[in-house]
């Protein structure tokens, strides 16, 4: 089964190696994201009990689903390219509709949000990832405690982050389906993990206890993944 990250690695290694692109280098060439859902590498159940079955499957097939279906809508309408990665879009999204920036937004939100996490996660960061993290926040419980704030701060829906910019790990959060690729974000990076926080992700089994939602996450954390974000983009940005 494809996880769609993966297939994608060579490209960047390739368009950072080409110094005589005229092309702006951007924040984004890393990892690169398409237009249509990937296929969620583990059944909808596999991350329970941190996260029900049916959460799960109606988070995937329905509201992943209809921001990916609203995207290729969008993009069609506004003659987007849709061989070129969503990045590209994210990071001029000012340019274009409400629609395009809800859904293009929705849709990579999502894509990641389902590559980071794994029945086989939890656990904690390790080697270069781990040193940086306490480099920035002093430690690892202290990192966790203020990325559980991002998320449980962030008034009404959205998305709490950790990126990496200009160097430096940070934790923030933004509104809706907005991310940090967004040139219209006030919070701004490449995300190496980020956690949903909209009711939708978690009210069937939290109702209001969104606290505890993101406390129970930790266990299907993939750092591996994460790592694997860092090791990629943190030499570029
Ligand atoms: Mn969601």
């Amino acid at each position: 089964m494809s996880l769609g990250l993966g297939s994608n690695l060579l490209g960047s290694t390739l368009i950072s190696a080409c110094g005589s692109s005229t092309e702006k280098a951007t924040i984004v060439k890393p990892l690169k994201t398409g237009f249509n859902q990937a296929d969620l590498p583990y059944e909808y159940a596999a991350l329970a009990p941190s996260i029900d079955a049916m959460t799960m499957e109606i988070h995937h097939t329905k509201h992943a689903a209809g921001y990916a279906k609203k995207l290729r809508q969008a993009a069609t309408n506004e003659g987007v390219d849709q061989a070129k990665p969503l990045e590209k879009v994210l990071e001029k999204i000012s340019k274009y509709s409400t629609s395009m920036r809800n859904n293009a937004g929705g849709h990579y939100n999502h894509e990641l949000f389902w590559q980071i996490m794994s029945p086989n996660g939890g656990g904690k960061p390790e080697g270069e990832l781990l040193a940086a993290i306490e480099v920035k926040f002093g430690s690892y419980n202290d990192f966790k405690s203020t990325f559980e704030k991002a998320g449980a701060d962030r008034f009404g829906s959205g998305w709490a982050w950790l990126v990496w910019n200009n160097g430096s790990l940070e934790i923030g959060s933004t509104p809706n389906q907005d991310n940090p690729l967004m040139d219209v974000s006030d919070f701004k990076g490449v995300p190496l993990m980020g956690i949903d926080v909209w009711e939708h992700a978690y009210y069937l089994k939290y109702q209001n206890e969104r606290g505890d939602y993101i406390s129970n996450w930790w266990d299907v954390l993939n750092w591996s993944k994460v790592a694997e974000r860092f090791d990629r983009i943190k030499g570029q940005v």
